[in-house]
C-alpha cells in the first residue's frame, strides 16, 4: 500500500517522497513538500535552496537502474532504425549506471572498470539524439561538445576541462549530479592524428587534444572554474571526480571502412576480390577492431577507454519518412500541435512525405535536413495561421514547390 503524508495527505510519488518516523506500532509519515514548508517556517523561506524552476533543490538521487530492455524501449520511441546501435548503447548505459549505483551493494574485491562508448555513424544519423534521449529519461545532466573546438591547454580554443564546466552548469551547480552525468564529444574522428593512410591535413595535431581528453575520460579529479573560460588564479575552483561520468564519443570516421577492408583482406584472401558478395560499408564496419581505430589515428590509450563501439547506418528514404511521423516528438507532430493551438488541422499526403524525405537525402546532412525543409515550407502557412481557425491545411507534393497548401473547412471533412 502506498504511504501518505499525515499532514497534507499527499500520496508518495517519485517527486514527493515520504519519510517515516515514530516506532513500529505508531508510525507517522511526512512528505518532502511538508518538510520544506516547515523548514521555511523555522528558518525563513529565503534559506530554502531552489533550482532554476523555483523548486526546492533536492540531493541528487537515482536509485533505480533501468534495464537494457527498458532503455532500448525509450530509445525506440525517439530514434528510428539503428537497432544494433540502440541495443549496444542500452547495454553500455545500463552497465555504467549499475556500476555507479549498485557496485557498492556487493562486498567483493572485484572492481568493475569504467566503460565508455564510441558511436560511429554519418552525420545526422542519431548519435547525439541517442545520448540526449537517455540522459533526459535518466534525469542525468548532459554536456555536448565538439572535439574540433577543444585544444590542449595553452593553445587558442577551449580547454578540455571546459566540458566539465558545461556539465556542472547543466547540473545546476550540483557536484554530485555532475559526477554522474553524461558527456557527449562529437567529431572525435576530426582530432585523429595524421596517419600514413589518410590524407587529411591539419595544422595542429589532434594528438595533444586526445591526450588531454584521456585524462578526464579515464577518471581523475579535475579542478574546474565554475564560470568556465581560462583558469585564473582569482577564480573559485570546484573539484570534479570524473570516475563516474559516462563519456560517449561520436564521429563519422570517413574512410575507416577502407582500413578495415584492407586488414580483413590481408587475413582472408578473397574478401573484396569478387569471391564474396559485395559488402556494404555497414557490413564492413561491423568487423571493426580497436586496431583499425589506431590506424585511423586515435591513440591506443583513448581507444582502450572506449570499450563499447556501435556503428549507425546511413539513413535511407524509408527511415526518413518514418522519422517525419513516428517519433514521439516528430517534427510533424510538433507542427500539428502548433496548429491545434490555433484551432487548425494539419495533414501531409504520402507523396509530400516522400518528397520531403527525398530532398533531405539530397542535402546529405542525414535527418537534420528534414527540419530545415519543413520549416522552409511552413513559413508562409504559419504567417496566415491565426486566420485559419476551423480549417484543415493539407500539405501536398505541390506545396513543397509553391509553399501553397490545400485548405478546406473542418466540417466538410467530418
Ligand atoms: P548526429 O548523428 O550527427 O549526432 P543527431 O543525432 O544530432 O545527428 O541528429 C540530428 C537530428 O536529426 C536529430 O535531432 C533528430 O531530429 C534527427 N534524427 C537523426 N537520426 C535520427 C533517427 N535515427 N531517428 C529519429 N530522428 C533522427
Amino acid at each position: 500500500m502506498s504511504k501518505s503524508c499525515d499532514f497534507c495527505y499527499a500520496v508518495e510519488s517519485a517527486d514527493n517522497q515520504i519519510l517515516a518516523g515514530g516506532d513500529e506500532n505508531n508510525q507517522v509519515y511526512i512528505c518532502e513538500d511538508c518538510i520544506t514548508t516547515v523548514y521555511g517556517l523555522l528558518y525563513g523561506e529565503e534559506n530554502i535552496k531552489r533550482d532554476k524552476k523555483n523548486k526546492p533543490k533536492k540531493k541528487f538521487k537515482v536509485d533505480k537502474v533501468l534495464t537494457p530492455k527498458e532503455l532500448k524501449a525509450i530509445l525506440d520511441s525517439f530514434v528510428i532504425g539503428q537497432e544494433r546501435a540502440k541495443k549496444i548503447f542500452s547495454v553500455g548505459v545500463y552497465n555504467h549506471y549499475k556500476r555507479v549505483f549498485r557496485q557498492s551493494s556487493i562486498e567483493n574485491e572485484t572492481e568493475i572498470s569504467k566503460s565508455n562508448i564510441l558511436l560511429i555513424g554519418p552525420t545526422g544519423s542519431g548519435k547525439t539524439l541517442m545520448a540526449q534521449t537517455l540522459a533526459k529519461s535518466l534525469e542525468v545532466p548532459l554536456a555536448i561538445t565538439d572535439a574540433t573546438s577543444l585544444t590542449e591547454a595553452g593553445y587558442v580554443g577551449e580547454d578540455v576541462e571546459n566540458i566539465l564546466t558545461r556539465l556542472y552548469n547543466a547540473a545546476d551547480g550540483d557536484v554530485d549530479k555532475t559526477q554522474k552525468g553524461i558527456v557527449f564529444i562529437d567529431e572525435i574522428d576530426k582530432i585523429a592524428r595524421m596517419g600514413e593512410n589518410r590524407s587529411i591535413t591539419r595544422d595542429v595535431s589532434g594528438e595533444g587534444v586526445q591526450q588531454a581528453m584521456l585524462k578526464i575520460v579515464e577518471g581523475s579529479k579535475v579542478n574546474i572554474s565554475a564560470k568556465g573560460g581560462r583558469k585564473n588564479p582569482n577564480q573559485d575552483f570546484v573539484e570534479i571526480d570524473t570516475t563516474n561520468i559516462l563519456f560517449v564519443c561520436g564521429g563519422a570516421f570517413e574512410g575507416l571502412s577502407d582500413i578495415i577492408k584492407r586488414r580483413v583482406d590481408k587475413k582472408s584472401l578473397g574478401f573484396g576480390q569478387g569471391n564474396e558478395k559485395k559488402l556494404t560499408d555497414e557490413d564492413v564496419l561491423k568487423r571493426i577492431e580497436p586496431d583499425d581505430l589506431v590506424q585511423y589515428g586515435l591513440i591506443p590509450e583513448l581507444i582502450g577507454r572506449l570499450h563499447l563501439i556501435a556503428s549507425l547506418n546511413e539513413l535511407k528514404l524509408e527511415d526518413m519518412i518514418r522519422i517525419l511521423i513516428e517519433p514521439k516528438n516528430s517534427i510533424i507532430k510538433q507542427y500539428q500541435k502548433l496548429f491545434e493551438i490555433d484551432g487548425v488541422g494539419l495533414e501531409f499526403t504520402d507523396d509530400a512525405l516522400n518528397e520531403i524525405a527525398k530532398l533531405s537525402l539530397k542535402r546529405k546532412t542525414g535527418a537534420r535536413g528534414l527540419r530545415t525543409i519543413i520549416e522552409e515550407i511552413m513559413i508562409d502557412i504559419m504567417f496566415e495561421l491565426p486566420e485559419l481557425y476551423g480549417k484543415i491545411v493539407t500539405i501536398t507534393k505541390d506545396t513543397i514547390l509553391t509553399h501553397k497548401a490545400e485548405i478546406c473547412d473542418m466540417k466538410k471533412i467530418a
